[in-house]
């Protein structure tokens, strides 16, 4: 059963590595941190999953990166759980319409 709407939003930070803008996140599924690129520095970013753990919702899945800050370092990224994700569709979601 799925937890998330499709397309789902995925919340995202901007990163600069090798002077280079990147959208980055700590996945809840693999725990794995995911980079794709900035693009045209919209907020949202459409983007397909990188995430190929076999139990993940987002693997092979269109996927929203909504830039909700800005990281210096990896090391600062939070982590959001899976209910914590599944809330701030349903949230975020509703705020859209
Ligand atoms: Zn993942």
């Amino acid at each position: 059963m799925r937890s998330l709407p499709n397309n789902p939003f995925i919340p995202a930070y901007r990163i600069i590595l090798s002077n280079t803008c990147h959208l980055v996140f700590r996945c809840p599924y693999c725990d794995s941190r995911h980079l794709h690129g900035c693009g045209d520095g919209k907020l949202e970013q459409w983007r397909v999953s990188h995430c190929i753990h076999e139990k993940s919702e987002l693997r092979c899945r269109n996927i929203r990166l909504l830039c909700v800050g800005e990281v210096a370092s990896e090391r600062m990224l939070p982590r959001f759980g899976l209910a914590d994700l599944i809330e701030f569709n349903r949230v975020f979601g509703a705020l859209k319409k």
